[in-house]
C-alpha cells in the first residue's frame, strides 16, 4: 500500500484514499476505482464540494463504498442507488432545481476496449488471472481517465408520492404500500 501512495502526487486523491481505507477495511482495485469515476463525474458535471450529488452504481462489489464516504451518497438518504448488473459503470447527477423533472447526468463505465492498452489492469479487469490490488492501481495511476468512457445523459427526477402505510393481512407488520397490495413484500416472497 505504501508503493501505491507514492505514486500519488495529488494530494486530494491521497485525503480520498485516507479516508476510504477505514470505510472499506483496505484499498481495493474497485474502491480506488470508484474514486476516479467520482473525480472524473466532479469535473464533467462541474461538482463543488457541497454539492448534493446522486449516484447509481452497477454493482455491489467495492464500487459503491467511496461515493458513501466521499460525497455523503448513501443508500438510505437516497443519494446511492445500487443496480446489481456486476458492471463497473455509474451514473451521477447534481439535485434538480424543484422545477425540474429531469437533469442532466453522466454515465461513466470502465471500458474494456481501452483497458486492454494496459495489459495488467486489463488481466485484472478480465479476471484472467490473480493479479494484486498493488499492481492493478498502479496501472490506474498510470492510466487515469483514459480507461472511461461516458456519455452525458438525462436523468429522471423520482416523484416524491405520499407513503401509503398499510397493515400486512399475513403477518399483520405494517408496511409502506404500494400498487395498493394488501400483503407486505416479504409475505408475497414466501
Ligand atoms: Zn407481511
Amino acid at each position: 500500500m505504501d508503493e501505491i501512495i507514492k505514486k500519488i502526487d495529488d494530494p486530494d486523491v491521497l485525503e480520498q484514499i485516507e479516508k476510504i481505507i477505514p470505510f472499506h477495511g483496505y484499498l481495493s482495485t474497485g474502491a480506488f476505482i470508484g474514486i476516479q469515476m467520482l473525480n472524473l463525474a466532479s469535473e464533467l458535471l462541474d461538482i463543488k464540494e457541497n454539492d448534493r450529488v446522486f449516484i447509481t452504481c452497477e454493482t455491489l462489489n467495492c464500487l459503491p463504498d467511496p461515493f458513501q464516504i466521499l460525497c455523503g451518497c448513501t443508500i438510505g438518504n437516497k443519494g446511492l442507488k445500487v443496480l446489481d448488473y456486476d458492471k463497473m459503470a455509474i451514473t451521477v447527477n447534481k439535485a434538480a432545481a424543484p422545477s425540474q423533472n429531469h437533469v442532466r447526468g453522466v454515465r461513466i463505465f470502465l471500458d474494456p476496449e481501452k483497458t486492454a492498452k494496459y495489459p495488467v489492469f486489463h488481466a485484472w479487469y478480465m479476471n484472467e488471472r490473480k493479479v494484486p490490488h498493488e499492481d492493478a492501481i498502479s496501472e490506474l495511476i498510470k492510466a487515469g481517465n483514459n480507461v472511461y468512457t461516458w456519455e452525458f445523459a438525462d436523468v429522471p427526477v423520482p416523484v416524491k408520492e405520499k407513503k401509503d402505510v398499510a397493515i400486512c393481512t399475513v403477518c399483520g407488520e405494517s408496511f409502506i404500500r404500494k400498487d395498493g397490495k394488501d400483503v407486505c413484500k416479504g409475505c408475497i416472497k414466501e
